[in-house]
């Protein structure tokens, strides 16, 4: 059975054992605070460690929904009448105290640990947790390996160094046209506004890291790198350090730099391997976190997730019916149809491995013998974007993040702002470099982001769960973005290209 239809059974058979969960096993919401009787309303008898409410205060109602059309205020004067209160509202959800002198205070509905439900979700929830952590295992090394191989791979000699300015720049810019096309349609669509994820709010977070540019631009350099190695979180430190280690490898005399250049591919090459063994797991990841997912809130989530993959599906969309061509048609001057019919095999390689390193033997294939594109070109232009080129990826990210901040700014209450959002195209750009070329390695990527910005990355958890179908889509974009750019570095070396050379490319 091929990886895809694996992923598929497995994702039905957690909707289905999850469903089943919820319907036929008890699991009620633990209160988030304990209350205790006092006169004529109930007072606040113990909090979890972090919470700021003040014990003592008496509470008299429970607030669902709170700002939304649905709001639903449930007064309460005894145990009876709040565990009933309790008992109406979603696992998973955010409610809302309402004290005596009116003041709010908010907690999410977590299962009782002690439900029967809850103790059926618990060696899914065990093998769902491993599968993350090992995921989380391969950031580091991963982006540190890809990217000294990727820059030590652009070489030093003069022509390198040409063919190396152009293919980076052309990188870069298509690379932040799908992220800005993806952050426009993230803003319009708002698939995360109001959604009920059943994702719980941290009680350690206060608000998205609203530290301006500048100081994101300055906490970019670490000032001990084995610190920023330390911390999942501080995927830019990484990043940066990786970026100038390889440039400098370049500049060091033989034999060190080949023997450096070797090493880092070779680890790179092993760190593929490992991500690869790492990635088998994938169907059961999917299995234990649906059902996981289902098991505690049900179906409800499946609505913002839909509403999310449009969103990612129609900014991959316009970046391959629309902005490629452009550039195609512009740069490369070629009829991008022809170009697109001769690249084909390579794009219907990418859907099926969804993985832009195992297609990129078809794509230097077809876009030399197919596209017309010299070897010289090919050999420099293909390998480097399998893993620095990825706009299917860097649009990804972007809409994955700010889908699940919006979520998370709706239930913690706090503004999603501009320098927020510009922290995340940065970010989503350095992951679209930093991801391997392998399957789910954006949504790896994502984990750190959701990290740097101090976000729970339980969210990722969640993407992952529908992440397949749109990691085809968007290696399918990733793989195209590259071969376009051969044809747009060839044609501005003064190559003429296949599609050229036919009468009818000039008429689209
Ligand atoms: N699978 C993608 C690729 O190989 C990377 C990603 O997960 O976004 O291009």
């Amino acid at each position: 059975m091929s990886d895809h239809w694996k992923i598929i059974v497995w994702l039905v058979a957690g909707l289905i054992i999850g469903g089943a969960l919820q319907l036929f096993a008890d699991g009620n919401p633990a209160s988030p605070i304990g209350l205790k009787d006092a006169k004529d309303s109930l007072v606040v008898a113990s909090v979890p460690q972090s919470s700021k409410i003040e014990l003592g205060i008496p509470v008299v109602a429970l607030i669902k929904n709170k700002g939304r059309n649905d709001e639903e205020r449930l007064a309460f004067r005894s145990m009876n009448d709040y565990e009933g209160a309790l008992k109406s509202c979603d696992i998973g959800a955010i409610i809302w105290y309402e004290t005596k002198t009116g003041q709010v205070f908010q907690a999410s509905l977590k299962l009782d640990q002690k439900s029967d439900r809850a103790s059926y979700l618990r060696p899914f929830t065990f093998f769902a947790d491993i599968f993350l952590r090992l995921l989380k295992m391969l950031i580091v090394p991963m982006i540190l390996t890809s990217i000294i191989s990727g820059v030590v791979g652009l070489g030093s000699g003069k022509d390198l160094r040409r063919l190396g300015t152009k293919t980076f720049i052309y990188y870069v810019a298509t690379s932040m046209i799908a992220i800005v096309t993806g952050l426009v349609l993230v803003n319009l669509i708002r698939p995360g506004e109001g959604a009920s994820l059943g994702l719980a709010a941290s009680d350690k977070f206060d608000n998205l890291s609203d530290s301006s540019f500048v100081d994101v631009l300055i906490r970019m350099v670490p000032e001990n790198v084995f610190a920023a190695f330390g911390a999942n979180a501080s995927m830019l430190q990484v990043i940066f350090f990786s970026l100038l280690f390889g440039y400098f490898i370049l500049k060091t005399k033989d034999p060190h730099r080949t023997t450096m250049t070797s090493f880092f591919e070779a680890a790179f090459e092993v760190m593929m391997k490992l991500a690869a063994g790492v990635l088998l797991l994938i169907p059961y990841g999917v299995f234990c976190l649906l059902v996981k997912v289902v098991g505690q809130t049900g179906f409800a989530v499946f609505k913002p997730l839909g509403l999310y993959m449009l969103t990612v599906l129609a900014a991959l969309a316009i970046h391959c019916c629309f902005t490629l061509p452009i550039v195609l048609r512009v740069f490369a001057k070629i009829n991008p149809l022809r170009w697109i019919k001769a690249v084909a095999p390579a794009l219907i390689t990418a859907f099926s491995t969804s993985s832009s390193s195992m297609t990129l033997p078809v794509t230097m294939e077809t876009v030399e013998k197919r596209g017309g594109v010299s070897n010289k070109v090919v050999s420099f232009v293909q390998p480097l974007g399998a893993t620095i080129n990825m706009d299917g990826t860097a649009l990804y990210e972007c809409i994955g993040v700010i889908f699940l901040a919006q979520y998370y700014a709706g239930i913690q209450d706090f503004d999603l702002t501009l320098t927020n959002q510009l922290q995340v195209v940065v970010m989503a750009l350095l992951a679209s470099i930093g991801a391997a070329g392998i399957p789910s390695a954006g949504l790896i990527m994502m984990v750190t982001i959701l990290g740097a910005l101090k976000l729970p990355v339980e969210g990722a958890a969640l993407l992952l769960a529908v992440d397949r179908p749109l990691d085809m889509l968007r290696t399918v974009t990733n793989v195209f973005s590259d071969t376009c750019g051969s044809a747009v570095v060839a044609t501005s070396e003064g190559e003429t290209i296949l599609a050229v050379q036919d009468k009818g490319a000039s008429k689209l």
